[in-house]
């Protein structure tokens, strides 16, 4: 499931090639993917010219110049190539453009390819978090989102109302990194832990976009990223850097990786 690194790369990748472009072609064959009907979809996309791509969190955001956008939602995963022709294998939808070329969609389970005009708003979108790449949040602003807040910290990190774009992979490595324990509650966070996260979400992020993501998730070209989540994530069992084993623990609905000697 791509998160944050992935799709920050995809809507730079898809930024290079896909400014100036008009979309001369849209086929759907998956209609649940988008917001209206595939006719009304169809024609509000047709002879749109690209301004700038962007992402916020797992969002990727294609504007036009008629300031409409694209809301784009890849799910628990898919591909979303950019080609000259159209794939043999199975996708639930293509958009091509004046030079011929394509983005065809591919998902794994559900995406979403939604059309949002210049006045309205995203239902889906508008309540997401802070993107910790792309705002220009600092230190004490990350801090301030933790004040009165109760639970556990994980699963604040995973709501994407909070933070947008930290999941199931990045998570655990995250936490390493800030040698907080997975089940941590958010009252019991000094001020100096926060600050620590802030960087080590911050650099886990970039670390894994100058590796252009994971190395399990394609980008647009077909090509699959260089970062390895390698800290303690998916290792239990094995040894800790610290000669520790790593070990796994049911927090809430989902389980985490955690070294017992480095994560307090
Ligand atoms: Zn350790």
């Amino acid at each position: 499931m791509p998160e944050l690194p992935e799709i920050y790369n995809i809507s730079e990748q898809l930024n290079n090639e896909l400014v100036g472009l008009k979309v001369s072609e849209v086929i759907i064959h998956q209609e649940k993917s988008i917001n209206s009907k595939i006719d009304a979809f169809t024609n509000n996309l047709l002879n749109q010219e690209i301004k700038v791509v962007t992402s916020h969190g797992k969002w990727i955001i294609i504007t036009f110049k008629s300031n409409s956008r694209l809301l784009i939602n890849l799910g628990m995963g898919g591909d979303l190539l950019y080609t000259a022709d159209i794939p043999t294998k199975k996708h639930q939808a293509v958009i091509k453009f004046n030079n011929d070329y394509l983005l065809s969609f591919r998902f794994w389970w559900f995406g979403y390819i939604h059309f949002v005009s210049a006045t309205e708003t995203h239902e889906m979108t508008k309540k997401l978090g802070i993107d910790l790449i792309r705002d220009d949040i600092t230190k004490e602003e990350f801090k301030k989102l933790f004040t009165n807040r109760k639970g556990s910290l994980k699963s604040f990190l995973l709501n994407q109302k909070n933070i947008a774009g930290i999941g199931n992979y990045y998570i655990h490595d995250i936490l390493y990194n800030a040698k907080i324990k997975p089940s941590k509650k958010i009252p019991d966070l000094s001020s100096r832990k926060l600050g620590n996260l802030y960087v080590t979400i911050k650099e886990e992020f970039i670390n894994s976009i100058s590796k252009r993501g994971a190395n399990y998730e394609l980008d647009i070209y077909n090509n699959k990223g260089e970062f390895k989540a390698d800290k303690v994530a998916y290792k239990e069992g094995e040894s800790c850097r610290c000669g520790t084993t790593i070990k796994k623990m049911k927090t809430g609905s989902t389980s985490s990786y955690y070294c017992p000697k480095c994560q307090k």
